[in-house]
């Protein structure tokens, strides 16, 4: 089997999916309040699509892991469906792909059981607070419960460990770090916290704003006795730690202020079906295009090998040359 390497040495193994850039929240470092212009229903690719593009990568092209995002990956009307068949699909040992979803858990505490049934593996459930207020100002909607409910449901369902993704933000909730890995720990949900990252719609992220991976351990230390775990962290981007004592762990992802760029086992295939090698790539290969021009699996499995041969060895946020992409996380899948 081929593998999607790059220049630098690094091989994709792990395929994060947009199913949609439209979302039911409207977080303040993700999109404005009124929304965006979505992508139009014809451009998306169709379940058939997406799942003939996720069996690509997967039995041609060394991919092991499948996750789905968005947008809101909940609000695609063939989830299910497409969990179920990416499930079906054999990797180069001969095994199941690994497959999860990152949500904002609205509509989870209805679909954890079923997607359970399908398949998929574990949840990553994003929650940036534990008190509901806090939530409505973050999100511009009141609904903090329905994601309690769904995380509740996550682990009913057995997709453990059910992880939480929290992202701080200065004087609205980074003053509740240590609240929120209480809430998490007494429900024995995996907390992880991720430095905002300059991808929101309105261009409004600023470096001298974001709250730092540094700010957060010392946050978080106010209460709990932090222990570096001692693993190898691989491709994994978080920083692990013990907290007083173990077992349990919390994450901390320098995304920004300590890039893992050199490690990267990522490759997106957003909604519309192009292929970006990087979350901050300005460049884009148009799989949807080749597909619905009649194109078979190994001339597509090609223009994906050659997307990834270009693939920048780092984001380089701090450099002065820096760039934001064109597309907001939402359209790309985070
Ligand atoms: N709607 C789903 C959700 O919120 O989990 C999936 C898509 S969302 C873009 C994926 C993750 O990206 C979420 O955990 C969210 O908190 C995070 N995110 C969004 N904008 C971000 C930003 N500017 N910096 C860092 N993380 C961000
Ligand atoms: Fe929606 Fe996720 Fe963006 Fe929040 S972070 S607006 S839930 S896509």
């Amino acid at each position: 089997m081929r593998e999607l390497s790059d220049k630098h040495g690094r091989v994709a193994t792990d395929l994060r999916v947009s199913l949609t850039d439209r979302c039911n929240l409207r977080c303040t470092y993700c999109m404005p309040a009124e929304g965006l212009d979505w992508q139009p229903g014809e451009e998306v690719l169709t379940d058939d699509e997406v799942v003939r593009l996720i069996g690509i990568a997967v039995e041609r092209l060394g991919v092991r892991e499948v996750r789905f995002t968005g947008g809101e990956p909940l609000l695609r009307r063939g989830l299910v469906d497409i969990v179920s068949r990416t499930a079906r699909l054999t990797t180069a040992d001969g095994a199941p792909p690994e497959t999860s979803l990152t949500t904002n858990g609205l509509g989870l505490d209805k679909s954890a059981e079923a997607l359970a049934e399908a398949g998929l593996t574990r949840v990553n459930v994003s929650l940036d607070t534990p008190d509901p207020e806090t939530f409505a100002t973050i999100t511009r909607r009141d609904r903090w419960h329905d994601v309690a409910a769904g995380l509740e449901a996550a682990a009913r369902a057995g997709l453990t460990p059910v992880k939480v993704n929290a992202v701080l933000l200065r004087d609205v909730n980074d003053a509740q770090a240590a609240d929120l890995l209480s809430w998490c720990l007494e429900r024995d949900y995996e907390l992880r916290f991720i430095e905002q990252m300059p991808l929101d719609a309105q261009h409004a992220w600023s470096r001298a704003e974001m709250v730092t991976a540094k700010e957060i351990h010392e946050r978080l230390s106010e209460r709990f006795a932090l222990t570096e775990v001692d693993e190898d962290r691989g491709s994994a981007p978080a920083e692990k730690f013990h907290v007083d004592g173990g077992p349990a762990t919390v994450g901390i992802i320098a995304s920004v202020t300590q890039p893992f760029c050199g490690a990267c086992d990522r490759v997106r295939l957003t909604a519309d079906g192009q292929v970006r090698n990087c979350l901050f790539a300005r460049q884009e290969s148009d799989l949807r295009a080749l597909l619905r021009g009649g194109a078979d699996d190994e001339e597509i499995a090609e223009a994906w090998l050659v997307a990834m041969r270009g693939k920048l060895p780092g984001h380089g946020i701090d450099d002065l040359s820096f760039l934001q992409p064109s597309r907001p996380m939402s359209a790309i899948g985070g």
